[in-house]
This record gives structure tokens, sequence and C-alpha cells, in this order.
């Protein structure tokens, strides 16, 4: 359909990059990204309506999102050509926009493109051997200056390494070696550094990850205050457990923040001046800064009184029933303490979502009058609840009233 609308418009089009190479591992992606060779905006808006999608559209950057009825997100940019030249510059003849576009990407392997309209409807058109790296399994750059172009680029090639189980191309190793030594991450606007480590932490095995980039050096020139040892692996590798655990019971039904359970297990250990310098330097959203900070200090107290005092199941509850699931999860992965572990995961799973049987109606109707002593009764019935030491509350409601 969006085929047709090119070949109406008399624009090629494009799906490229991320999409295509999925399609041809065979891993489900669900983002789209359309190139056109024209002003991408303007035709999305016919895309947009003529599927019955919204539209967004970022005039300055050229670039348009349409959402279908679905939740299917399509994205459009318009390959480079005339629009970014200086005003008043020479019109070049550009005869390869799409190839000039392509050639500013990461990796050989995110250069795909397939044609979608016109006669040559499917084709595959793959400038820089995309397809054979694919099939050798390597993470290839396009050029020598890449990683010094984009040093963010290095935690993108082992995320993608380790998300497919490639290797790095030979060529494409020596040249991580060599800007990592550089220290050109020190260069990186820390925004951006952070928005890589997140989609780190957003992949199904971080662990692997930073392994990873602790072989080739890169922790320290992140922040020389980084710790990874045994510990925290097996911290990283519990918090994939107790994520997963999360995922089974709650599907989408809730909204938790997984990757800033990483990012604060990542980060826990540097010192406070330092925390605070680099959660600086990384420029990360106030709301995050202040989850981060919770669950480092918080944690590490509200975990010392849990491993310390044996607490009944409705004091633990109470402890940590205004906290956000993020804490508990991050505790949970962070004791070693397989009890205590469990009972965490059942507050989550069951005391924090249970509800109890009877309401303040029902107090009314033994004949007591309302007033803050309700408040009271449900609690202590909650609690006993929790505690295992009721199994019907309204036999226990009378006895309480
Ligand atoms: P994912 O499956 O993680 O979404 P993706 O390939 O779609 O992978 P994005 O981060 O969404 O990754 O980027 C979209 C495309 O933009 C990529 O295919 C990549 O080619 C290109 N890209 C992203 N970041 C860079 C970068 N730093 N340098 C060059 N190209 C980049």
């Amino acid at each position: 359909k969006i085929g047709e609308i090119a070949d109406r418009e008399k624009i090629n089009a494009y799906v490229i990059g991320g999409f295509v190479r999925d399609l041809i591992i065979g891993r489900r992606n669900l983002d789209v990204d359309i190139v056109v060779e024209g002003d991408a905006p303007s035709f999305a808006k016919k895309v947009a309506k003529e599927l019955n999608g919204k539209l967004h559209s970022f005039e300055k950057f050229k670039t348009a999102t349409v959402t279908l009825p679905d939740g299917f997100r399509i994205d459009f940019a318009s390959a480079r050509t005339e629009i970014y030249r200086a005003p008043g510059a020479l019109p070049e003849v550009d005869t390869a926009p799409l190839k000039k576009d392509l050639f500013r990407r990461d990796f050989t392997i995110n250069t795909l493109a397939i044609k979608i309209n016109g006669k040559e409807f499917g084709k595959l058109i793959d400038f820089f051997n995309g397809l054979k790296d694919i099939k050798e399994k390597k993470i290839r750059v396009l050029h020598a200056l890449s990683f010094v172009e984009d040093p963010t680029r290095i935690l993108r090639a082992l995320r993608f390494a380790v998300r497919y189980r490639f290797d790095l191309g030979k060529h494409t190793e020596k040249l991580l070696r060599i800007a990592v030594k550089k220290n050109l991450f020190r260069t990186v606007e820390g925004k951006r550094v952070y928005l890589e480590l997140k989609h780190i932490f957003e992949e199904e095995n971080p662990l692997r990850i930073v392994n990873r980039m602790k072989e080739y050096g890169i922790l320290k020139s992140i922040s020389s205050g980084i710790i990874w040892d045994k510990r925290k692996k097996d911290f990283f590798e519990r918090i994939r457990k107790v994520i997963n655990w999360h995922k089974l019971t709650f599907g989408n039904r809730k909204k938790v923040n997984y990757p800033i359970i990483y990012f604060a297990a990542f980060l826990e250990g540097i010192h406070g001046k330092e925390l605070e310098k680099l959660l600086k330097d990384f420029s990360i959203p106030e709301k995050e800064v202040d989850l981060i900070k919770n669950l480092i200090y918080r944690g590490k107290q509200l975990l010392k009184t849990l491993e310390k005092e044996k607490l009944k199941n409705s004091e633990i509850y109470n402890l940590l029933k205004s906290e956000p699931d993020e804490l508990t999860l991050y505790i949970a992965a962070k004791t070693d303490k397989e009890k205590l572990r469990l009972k965490l995961l059942d507050f989550l799973g069951e005391w924090k979502e249970m509800k109890l049987a009877i309401t303040g109606r029902d107090l009314k109707e033994t004949g007591l009058k309302p007033g803050p002593v309700f408040k009271k009764i449900l609690k202590t019935l909650k609690d006993k609840v929790i505690d295992g030491e009721i199994d019907n509350v309204y036999d226990e409601l009378k006895t309480e009233a």
C-alpha cells in the first residue's frame, strides 16, 4: 500500500535498517523505517490519511512517524539530498542519495534496504555487503574512522554482537581497540552514552554485554569507580531472573522501568560525590535520577534491615508497600539470601496485590461506629492474613469487633 502511494507520488521508497536486518535474521521487530527520496513529512501525511494512522512530523529533521490503528509504528526519513545543503551553494547532481544515507550508518548489517515501489518492488539493495556479513555473523563498520566519528558505536557494536551472537570483524575489532585506547569516550556527550547504556540494559542479557565492555577496557573510560567483580556479576544475573519472573507474573499490566534496575546496579559502589557527577554528566531526567538514588541508597538501607532482622511477613509488607516495584526487584536481586528473595517476590506477586475481602461497610454492619478505628482494624486484619494467622476474615472480624 505504501509502495502504491510512492508510485503515485513518483518517488522511491525503501524499507531500511534494523527491520530488514531482523527480517533476514528472523527476529521480531515492530519498528519499520522507511526512507523516501523526497520529502518525508509530506509523504507520511499521505500515508497517514490513507491508512487511518496518526501523524507526527518533525519538519526540522525532515522526518515523520505514522502510528497505525493497531499500534504498528512506521518512521519516515528523507534520504539526505539537497535538504541540508547550505543556502546559496551550487545544486549538486546527486546520483545516489540512498547510498549516501546508508553510508552514515554504524554497521554493514544495518545498511540493507528493500525497495517497496515500482517495478523493482521487493528488491534487496546491499551497497556494503550487509547480507554477506549477516551470513558470516560479523559486525563490521563501514569505514576506518567510524568509531572516531561516533564512539557510542563502540557500545552498539558489543550490544549487537551479544544480541545476535555475532563476532566483531577482525579489522573492526582492531579499530574498536584503538578507539578505546584513545579514550574517545570522554569526548562524547554524556547524554548519548547514557542512552546507549540504557539500550544495553533493555537487552535480554546485559551481563554478557558488560562483560565484553570490561574485556575491552571500556568500563574504566566511562568511570573509574565502576565495580565489576564476581558479586556484581551475580547481582546482574539475578536481576535478569527477577525481571523475567516479574514479566511472566504481570505481563504488561504494570509499568515498570526495568532497565533502571540494571543501571542502578551498574553504578552501585561508586562513591557519593563521583556518583553525583556521573548522574549529572549523563543528563539523566530528574525523575530517573531520583529513582536510581532511591534504589542505591534506600535499597542498601532496607537490605541491611531485611537481612539482619527476622521480620514477620506483615512487617516486610509495611516496610515496602509504598515503595516502587523497581526497588523491591532491586533488593530481591541484590541479596544472596534465597529465602529472603522468595519472600520479596511473594510480597510483589501476592501481598501487595491482595484486596481484603471485607471493607468499612462490613465493619459498620457489626454495629461499630465509623472512625479512625476502622482503618486500624482493617490494617490488623490484613497483617494477620499476610502472616497466615487467619483463614476466614469474617470469623476474625466477629472476634475483633
Ligand atoms: P534495535 O533493534 O535495537 O531497535 P535498530 O537497528 O533499530 O536496533 P536504533 O538504535 O533504533 O537501532 O537505530 C536505528 C538505525 O539507525 C540503526 O539501524 C542504525 O543503522 C542507525 N543508527 C543508530 N545509531 C547510530 C549511530 N550512532 N551511528 C550510525 N548509525 C546509527
